[in-house]
């Protein structure tokens, strides 16, 4: 069997959901499992919609309510025919019924909880692969609907909850692995999921390409294809840079890095059930299916280029804790990232000097907790507004001076730390937020002017 999942702009319209289809149709004989984003801008859509409400706004939480309605009404509609679409109307009035209700009583309260905030988020996958479930039997595809709820078992950390894999691996076997088997095409909905007592969650934003990897892993698929609207994963974001080159082929740990410092690509936990069963990974674009897109695996031939790509993540905050007395004292970095511990939050980039220490942290609400827990055993100065940008490739590890070659290229840009990973395959550094188009321009054109064509197009 293989994994196909579609993200938001592959299911957005008719248009969209039809190529999706055809696309799947290519591949019937190898048994694909279809797993299924919101429809584009839904997701963001249902979480201001929820916001409103939580703010008491009843008025504006319905008529944001009211568009998904209609945008939903509108693409099954185009999509099914009159017939069908008279059965599936009262689908759809039903769930949005139960959604206007929800809301009243969040707007009611006055108060969105993280749970209450997933239970209406949830709406996106849950309509969207309806429509497609739907849609996909139209289209005379043998298609069933699976609740991802039934079968995405997570803890109860809403928002960003943890699959709980061998519930899963078994749930999968149980509900999807037969449908498999009688030729059905089984069709559900990533991101969402639930906790063993049914208490709807959410695994992260982005997450339905790690949904789409954990039912992989459980099936033990032949591949994971990821559908999405570029040709695969390229040498950098082409909305900042479009000169951007496919990679051809590139290895679990790359890929792992590149996602995880920016590369939206990729949500950053996808390889893990993939690397799990060593089941190889393939980035495709829908709106140009014959591309072979980037195909990710364990070990990629080696590039003659020093980077595979150039990520970027936004929204970074340095703090910089000063030891109070001159040296650092024994046991003080432990207490330093016990702080870190105890709010949940990971660090990306460390750098000390005798007297101090810089880390970044992604910035969040509780960045001033942080800070104020901080000061009661250092001085702490704290920056916001700062990216890491992350550059990738397995060659980092046999090159020497490297740093510099970045500095020349980056020319004026202020460099604010740098770090090269322990995995020797990342170089890092952290620069204002507001000069990362530029640097990853001159970085790109530094690095990737002249590209190894055995690895990029
Ligand atoms: P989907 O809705 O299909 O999950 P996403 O919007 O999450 O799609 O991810 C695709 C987008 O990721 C692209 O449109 C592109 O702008 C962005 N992106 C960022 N970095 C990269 C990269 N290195 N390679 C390809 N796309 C990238
Ligand atoms: N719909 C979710 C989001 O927008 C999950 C995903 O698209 O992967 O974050
Ligand atoms: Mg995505």
């Amino acid at each position: 069997m293989i994994v196909m999942k579609f993200g938001g702009t592959s299911v957005m319209d008719c248009a969209a959901i039809q190529r999706a289809c055809s696309i799947v149709r290519e591949r019937i004989d190898r048994k694909p499992l279809v797993v299924v984003s919101a429809m584009a801008k839904v997701t963001d859509q249902l979480l201001a919609t929820a916001k409103a409400a939580g703010s008491g706004d009843r008025g504006k939480a319905l008529e944001l309510s009211r568009a998904l309605r209609e945008r939903h009404h509108e693409t099954s509609r185009q999509l099914l025919g009159a017939v069908e679409y008279e059965r599936f109307h009262s689908v759809l009035e039903q769930e949005f019924d139960t959604l206007d209700e929800l809301l009243r009583g969040i707007a009611a309260v006055g108060e969105l909880t993280p749970r209450t905030s997933d239970y209406v988020v949830s709406y996106g996958e849950r309509l969207s692969s309806k429509i497609c479930t739907a849609a996909f039997a139209v289209m005379g595809l043998n298609s069933a609907l699976v609740d991802a709820r039934e079968v995405m078992i997570t803890d109860g950390q809403h928002g960003k909850a943890v699959p709980l894999v061998d519930e899963i691996d078994c749930r999968a076997q149980k509900i999807i692995a037969p449908l498999l088997a009688e030729g059905r095409v089984p069709v559900t909905g990533g991101f969402i999921g639930a906790t063993k007592d049914g208490v709807q969650t959410t695994i992260g934003r982005g997450g339905s390409d790690y949904s789409a990897a954990l039912f992989g892993a459980a099936l033990n698929a032949e591949v994971i294809e990821i559908w999405t609207d570029v040709d695969g994963m390229l040498t950098t974001d082409p909305k900042i840079c479009p000169e951007a080159h496919r990679i051809k082929v590139i290895g679990f740990e790359e890929a792992a890095e590149l996602a995880y410092f920016g590369a939206k690509v990729l949500h950053p936990a996808t390889v893990l059930p993939a690397v799990r069963k060593n089941i190889p990974v393939r980035v495709l674009n829908s709106r140009n299916p014959s591309n072979e897109g980037t195909l990710i695996v364990a070990r990629a031939p080696h590039s003659k280029s020093l980077f595979k790509a150039i990520a970027a993540k936004k929204g970074i905050t340095i703090i910089d804790v000063c030891a109070t007395r001159m040296l650092m004292t024994h046991g003080f970095l432990r207490q330093l990232f016990e702080v870190f511990d105890r709010h949940r939050c990971s660090v990306d980039v460390v750098a000390t000097s005798e007297v101090s220490v810089s880390v970044t942290v992604e910035s969040s609400q509780s960045t001033p907790q942080i800070v104020a827990d901080l000061e009661q055993i250092a001085d702490v100065h704290y920056k916001e507004r700062n990216a890491i940008v992350c550059l990738v490739g397995e060659s980092i590890r046999e090159t020497a001076g490297i740093a510099a070659q970045i500095f020349t290229a980056l020319g004026n840009i202020n460099v604010r730390m740098i770090s090269q990973g322990a995995s020797e395959i990342n170089i890092t550094f952290v620069i204002d937020e507001e000069q990362v188009p530029e640097a990853i321009r001159r970085l790109h054109k530094h690095f990737f002017s002249a590209p190894d064509a055995n690895i990029f197009d």
